[in-house]
Order: C-alpha cells, then sequence, then structure tokens
C-alpha cells in the first residue's frame, strides 16, 4: 500500500470571497479574497498579529467569518463545521496528545470518523511512511525529537486523504537545519500527493522556497498575490517592498 493508501484523487480549489472577521471593534481580516487553484503551494505572509492565523481558522472551520464566502471545490463551506470539511491541519505548536502512542495519535482523525480498529492501523501506517516515520508507531511522543513529532503532526493531518492541508507557521518552533529539512519534507509531500496547501509563515525566506504564490497580508488586508519572483520585481506598494527587503 505505502504511499498509494493516501494518495488524494487531486487538491481542491478554492475560493474566498470578501472574508470578513471583525473580534468586537478590531476588525482581524478585512475582505480578504484569494483564489487558490487545485494542487497549489499558496503561502500566506504576513507580520505577527495580520490576520493569517484567523484566515487559516475561518478555512478549517473553528472561526466563522463575520461576511464573505468559503467555497471549496464549488461548495459553500462558510458555516460548514470543521469536520465537515476535508480539510488537514498542521499547528504552530504541534499538538500531540502526549499519552497516546504515535499510531494512536496519527489514527485518532480516523476514530472520530468511526473507522475500525484494523482499517485505522493500516491508513495510520501508510500516513506514517510518507512521512518516513515508519517503525516510530509504538513510540510515546516524549520519545520523539521535535522535528519527529512535527512529522506525526503531518502525519495525522493527512492520515484521511485530505484535498487541502493547512498549516499555521509549522516550523518556527524547529532550530534552522531541522527547519531547512522540514521545508523540503513539506514540499516532497506537496508533489507526492498532489494536495493543495495554504502555509502561514512570517518568514519572507520561507515562503519564498516553498510556496508557488505568495499573499501578503498587513492589518487583516491583502497586500499583494503573486508568484514570489514578482514579489521582487514588482512589489504593489511600499509595504510589500520593505517586507520582501527585510529578509536575511
Ligand atoms: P497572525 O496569525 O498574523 O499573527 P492573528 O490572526 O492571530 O494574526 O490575529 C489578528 C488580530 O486579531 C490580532 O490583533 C489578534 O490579537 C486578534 N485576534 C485573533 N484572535 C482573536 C480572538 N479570538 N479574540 C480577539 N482578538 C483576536
Ligand atoms: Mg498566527
Amino acid at each position: 500500500m505505502g504511499e498509494e493508501a493516501v494518495r488524494p484523487v487531486v487538491g481542491a480549489r478554492i475560493s474566498v470571497r470578501g472574508l470578513d472577521k471583525a473580534f468586537g471593534t478590531l476588525k482581524a481580516v478585512d475582505d480578504v479574497s484569494i483564489d487558490i487553484a487545485p494542487g497549489e503551494f499558496l503561502a500566506l505572509l504576513g507580520p505577527s498579529g495580520s490576520g493569517k492565523s484567523t484566515v487559516l481558522m475561518m478555512l478549517a472551520g473553528f472561526e466563522v467569518p463575520t461576511a464573505g464566502q468559503i467555497l471549496i471545490d464549488g461548495q459553500d463551506c462558510t458555516r460548514l463545521l470543521p469536520q465537515k470539511r476535508n480539510i488537514g491541519m498542521v499547528f504552530q505548536h504541534y499538538s500531540l496528545f502526549p499519552h497516546l502512542s504515535v499510531f494512536d495519535n496519527v489514527a485518532f482523525p480516523l476514530k472520530m470518523r468511526g473507522i475500525g480498529r484494523v482499517e485505522r492501523r493500516r491508513q495510520a501506517a501508510a500516513a506514517l511512511e510518507v512521512v518516513r516515520l515508519q517503525g516510530y508507531g509504538d513510540r510515546m511522543p516524549a520519545q520523539l525529537s521535535g522535528g519527529q513529532r512535527q512529522r506525526v503532526a503531518l502525519a495525522r493531518a493527512i492520515v484521511y486523504k485530505p484535498r487541502l492541508l493547512l498549516m499555521d507557521e509549522p516550523l518556527s518552533a524547529l532550530d534552522k537545519n531541522l527547519r531547512e529539512e522540514m521545508q523540503l519534507e513539506i514540499k516532497r509531500l506537496h508533489s507526492d500527493l498532489g494536495i493543495t496547501v495554504v502555509f502561514v509563515t512570517h518568514d519572507q525566506g520561507e515562503a519564498l522556497t516553498m510556496a508557488d504564490r505568495i499573499a501578503i497580508l498587513r492589518g487583516g488586508r491583502i497586500q499583494q498575490i503573486s508568484p514570489a519572483r514578482e514579489l521582487y520585481e514588482r512589489p504593489a506598494n511600499l509595504f510589500a517592498a520593505g517586507f520582501i527587503g527585510e529578509m536575511n
């Protein structure tokens, strides 16, 4: 089975229209519209507090938009519960269950969906193979390195073959060498699975190395959406030019 077992048909097409999210008087996300092609790797890039996580939480269904619309493969998902969306998510602080083995962590979303034990074990093993952790199923999270834990979190996010993978600064807790290794790992996984990825980061270099296109956010508003190269050559405004120029 191996990687075959977790390969989805094709990545999801995402269409976000006029998305707003207010917390009291604060507009955390302000009129965000993005179209994401099936299989695209999009980075949401911006400084702290620019609304990146809030956009992701609305895509995942953990936050309900104040206004606007989210279409996934043409279906209006704006108010759909998270478990009804075919989405995998990796959080900044890889929230593995410390009391569960690697196998049980990875299989957890399958258990939630009522899938039987034998099938859970088979699919969890396939997902662990994709992140190159075959043979680690019986370990506990405390016995793993930071990078291995984040790979377990990735395996858990892809175990039920989502067509959209959301990642919120998944590498920011890792040291530089490990971060670069994991960037390659995530790129490999993206091209192997053909999945659509929305990757949140505040790191310009990370966005430029990983993404097909980059959306720059500031104060909840999109400043520019373009391929990495174009951000350099034709920044849409002073903020985009300055923010990309801050690299290194
Ligand atoms: P980023 O991920 O880019 O750092 P966030 O999306 O987390 O930004 O936050 C955007 C803004 O919304 C920030 O000013 C933040 O303080 C505020 N915010 C985020 N979540 C909440 C919440 N649940 N309640 C109130 N304010 C929030
Ligand atoms: Mg955030």
